[in-house]
């Protein structure tokens, strides 16, 4: 008779969806990143027969309140209100990419249940920033995986060559090699495999995105040539730390391809 009084706590934070998936016949599973910086999962009970209590709050990178509370074996998702909603991840192929390249990437980096403080501003920042389309979507995208990449503690310094110990600053041409992984000056002969040659403007960007206050690194600029070389190299580092494909990289490839 006193069950209602000891219900659990009904939490309702902000949180931005990551990914759903269908869980039996009516239930979903769901994916999502809290204001902690933390990915969590959580069952939205029959919410795919009853749409009311999650009336389109239950797509990908939309920013919602959330309503929920520890079952017994896990989260059960209650309720949710939209905050924020964005668009252009349907309406260009690109930004559609860019977006389903975000939530695998959040799903395969950041540990469940463990707060990466930042990943929360940094994901909001990133989607607000693709949004008002002021910023190509994938120069957003390079600084939001390279600040991911350094939240989760994959970034290497690059601050000095990986065998003889020359400063950045010191000379112009660099290599990045990811097998083993270093950042060396070219003057040194290189066996293993993925180098890529870098110059020092690559190197600076990528120490700066690496150590500004999050709120600064937007305002950084890289040389459009550039961009999409980088691009192809740090998606190629996240399938080489992950040890496989990341299919939703793949998939953009393509459609910038054409
Ligand atoms: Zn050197």
């Amino acid at each position: 008779m006193f069950a209602d009084a000891i219900k659990p706590a009904v939490e309702k934070p902000t949180a931005i969806i990551v990914a759903v998936k269908e869980l039996g016949e009516a239930d979903l599973l769901v994916f999502f990143l809290d204001q902690w910086g933390t990915l969590r999962r959580g069952v939205a009970k029959n919410a795919s027969k009853s749409k009311k209590r999650f009336l389109n709050c239950l797509e990908p990178l939309s920013v919602v309140s959330l309503s929920y509370s520890q079952g017994r074996t896990g989260l059960l998702l209650t309720e949710a209100q939209l905050q924020m909603s964005f668009q252009v991840f349907r309406e260009d192929p690109v930004v559609m990419g860019v977006g389903n390249l975000m939530e695998e990437l959040i799903i395969s980096f950041l540990p469940e249940n463990d707060p990466h403080e930042e990943s929360f501003s940094l994901t909001l920042q990133a989607l607000n920033h693709i949004s008002e389309r002021k910023l190509d979507p994938i120069f957003v995208t390079i600084l939001w995986i390279l600040r991911m990449m350094t939240l989760t503690g994959y970034t290497p310094l690059f601050d000095r060559c990986a065998i003889c110990g020359t400063d950045l600053d010191r000379k112009k041409r660099w290599v990045w090699q990811l097998e083993p992984l270093r950042c060396v000056c070219a003057d040194h002969y290189l066996t293993g495999s993925f180098k890529w040659e870098w110059d020092v403007e690559v190197l600076m960007f990528l120490q700066a995105v690496r150590t500004m206050p999050l709120d600064h690194i937007w305002r950084l600029r890289l040389s459009s040539v550039k961009l999409l070389v980088l691009f192809r190299n740090v998606c190629r580092w996240c399938e080489f730390v992950l040890q496989r494909e990341v299919k939703s990289y793949r998939w953009l490839e393509r459609v910038m391809a054409k």
